[in-house]
């Protein structure tokens, strides 16, 4: 009846939205995502906004640490899952497995 499935499946394929660290735009296919809760605890382990982003901050007159600050204080209120682009997600699952203390402990014996 409606031509509706195929022109989502057309428009799913071709989408891309913005790395919310990088800003860089994911295919739909590339995307990680993380829940809040999730993505609090790899900032707590040290996950700090990638270069680009710190660059960005400072042509607009924010300094690094400022901007690294105000990033923290922006992840604690934000309430919706983060996408991330597959460079971006390399960076931040090694601050996730830190949260399995488990892996490491198993390695060195
Ligand atoms: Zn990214």
């Amino acid at each position: 009846m409606f031509a509706k499935p195929a022109l989502i499946q057309l428009g799913e394929e071709g989408q891309t939205i913005d790395c919310d660290l990088c800003n860089s735009p994911i295919t739909l296919r590339d995307i990680s995502v993380y829940e809040v809760e999730e993505f609090r605890a790899m900032v707590a382990n040290g996950l700090e906004p990638p270069e680009v982003a710190l660059k960005h901050a400072l042509l607009m007159g924010i300094p690094q640490q400022a901007a690294i600050d105000q990033w923290r204080s922006m992840v604690h209120q934000e309430n919706s899952a983060w996408s991330l682009c597959p460079a971006c997600d390399e960076v931040a699952r090694g601050y996730h497995q830190v949260l399995d203390p488990n892996r490491d402990t198993h390695r060195m014996i």
